[in-house]
């Protein structure tokens, strides 16, 4: 291990540097990583539609207090980021709308960025980070952008998509989810239907959102995942991907968690609480074991 810590930051290097990074490999053997940032998931962790989870605003604040960096990463695709944001300081949130990381954010950035014209096949509510991308005829489109969009998912819309993958389009998710929590109960996500376009017109699709690895460390910037906690109610999308990545994924038992959700991944989530306001109090336990140094 020594050699190994040596190794990486080069022989060339000062004492200060080497006995620096042997804390941080000591910690880290020991499972002490110091945590840099906080990813937390929205919609089933701190609220379930216009209901916050009990205990969740007051426990944000908590973890503010800490003055980790903290992101909230979302898969919503039914609402535009400014909806969400003055949703959740309407259920008493504390937080700035550039903190909100969306998937919708990240599709309409990479819509710009390859110059596409897309059928955008997402709710009405959502068209807003959309804008400048909405315009074009039918016979101009060339992409098919999916997220949840109840209204659109009949058989004449998605033939329609159908007929554009068929001639070469990109089919770009918002994300995969299977379903999420509303409510009433469980309801279908945009997975299957990406998955039906998907094995209709024999292609895959390009997934911007959770679990996509280039949307976990495009909320993250610089930060290193080893650094990073993730905490979310989905085990694939929330937890799956963010460990994939390196970071370690909290799961939360609420929203769309079901029992056994923890055992539906390899390797299994790195803590499984209650709730959002246990996952805080498990991380500012860590702080302080760790000297503060969170
Ligand atoms: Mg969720």
């Amino acid at each position: 291990m020594l050699l190994e810590c040596i190794r990486s930051i080069g022989w060339k290097c000062n004492i200060t540097r080497l006995i620096t990074r042997l804390k941080e490999v000591i910690r880290m053997a020991a499972g002490k990583v110091p945590v840099k940032a906080v990813l937390i998931d929205l919609s089933g962790t701190l609220h379930v539609e216009d209901t916050a989870i009990p205990g969740a605003v007051d426990a944000l604040k908590r973890l503010r207090h800490s003055n980790i960096p903290i992101k909230f990463v979302t898969n919503t695709t039914k609402e535009s980021r400014r909806c969400l944001y003055e949703r959740l300081i309407g259920l008493g949130f504390e937080l700035k709308e550039g903190e909100i990381w969306s998937s919708l954010w990240a599709a309409q950035d990479l819509l710009r960025s390859r110059n596409l014209q897309p059928m955008l096949m997402v709710d009405d509510a959502a068209l807003e980070d959309f804008s400048g991308l909405t315009d074009f005829k039918e016979e101009e489109q060339n992409a098919v952008v999916i997220g949840l969009a109840p209204n659109m998912f009949n058989y004449s819309q998605l033939n329609k998509a159908f007929r554009l993958l068929l001639n070469g389009a990109p089919l770009i998710a918002i994300h995969y989810g299977r379903y999420y929590k509303r409510s009433d109960g469980l309801a279908l996500g945009p997975g299957p239907f990406v998955r039906g376009l998907e094995y209709a017109a024999d292609c895959r699709s390009e997934v911007v959102g959770k679990p996509s690895s280039a949307f976990f460390q495009s909320a993250l910037g610089d930060t290193d995942p080893a650094h990073a906690v993730m905490i979310g109610d989905d085990v694939r999308d929330d937890i799956g991907g963010a460990q994939a990545l390196g970071m370690r994924g909290f799961l939360v038992q609420t929203g769309k968690y079901r029992p056994g959700d923890e055992s539906r991944i390899s390797p299994s989530p790195a803590v499984v609480c209650s709730h959002f306001p246990e996952a805080v109090d498990i991380l500012l336990k860590e702080c302080a074991q760790s000297g503060g140094d969170l």
